[in-house]
Order: C-alpha cells, then sequence, then structure tokens
C-alpha cells in the first residue's frame, strides 16, 4: 500500500573513484630494484655456494646482519648460497654465528637499548 512520503528520496552522490593504496612506496621500489641489480652481480661474481665445503651453485642470498635498513645494499654481508645450505643457515642460528654465516645485530641494539633504558628508568 502507498503511503505518503512528504519528503523526497535522498540524491545519492557519485561514488568516488576507488583509490587504491599503493603496496610498497616509491622509495622502497627503487630500493628493492637496486637490491635485484646488486643480488645478480654478486651471484655472478660468487657462482658456487659459499657455505661450508657445499659444491653447488648458488641461487640464493643470505643477509648475514639481515636486511634491514642499508643492509639490504651492503654486499659485505652478502653469502652466497644455495637453497639447502641457505635453509640450514636459517635453522641453525647459533651454528650460523659459530661459523661466522651470521652476524648478530642484536647486540649492538641491546647494548644501545640498555643505554636507553638508563634514562627512562
Ligand atoms: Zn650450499
Amino acid at each position: 500500500m502507498y503511503r505518503f512520503n512528504p519528503q523526497p528520496k535522498p540524491v545519492k552522490p557519485d561514488k568516488k573513484e576507488a583509490t587504491r593504496v599503493p603496496q610498497i612506496s616509491s622509495q622502497q621500489a627503487t630500493r628493492l630494484a637496486k637490491y635485484v641489480m646488486a643480488r645478480v652481480l654478486y651471484l655472478k661474481e660468487h657462482p658456487m655456494c659459499e657455505v661450508g665445503s657445499c659444491y653447488k651453485h648458488s641461487n640464493q642470498i643470505h643477509h648475514k646482519k639481515g636486511r634491514a635498513g642499508k643492509l639490504l645494499l651492503d654486499t659485505k654481508w652478502f653469502l652466497a648460497c644455495c637453497t639447502k645450505c641457505h635453509r640450514y643457515v636459517e635453522d641453525h642460528p647459533a651454528w650460523a654465528q659459530d661459523s661466522g654465516y651470521s652476524v648478530s645485530r642484536g647486540q649492538k641494539m641491546l647494548g644501545g637499548g640498555l643505554a636507553w633504558g638508563k634514562f627512562i628508568f
């Protein structure tokens, strides 16, 4: 049954076009592009796995000190390795540190954190 409504239906505003938020910033995209080049060059210069006495072809880069910030592009901390050795290094951090395949970033950060903590507490 029709009921009288004194107010007309509200007019919906035109929908805005959906804008997508980029998944990575342009700065990060540039950084990753530089990394891809550095990675390819490093693997070309180090075609064999550098872990232990492995003689397989290297196809991955292990970042001895992680990939944070400038470490991503610092080839000083790169280690060319095969998939199997890379997995082993990642799964056995204590062994990797003892063998020199990983360097702890935590010690420096822990020292800084404690020094910083003195100011807080
Ligand atoms: Zn290997």
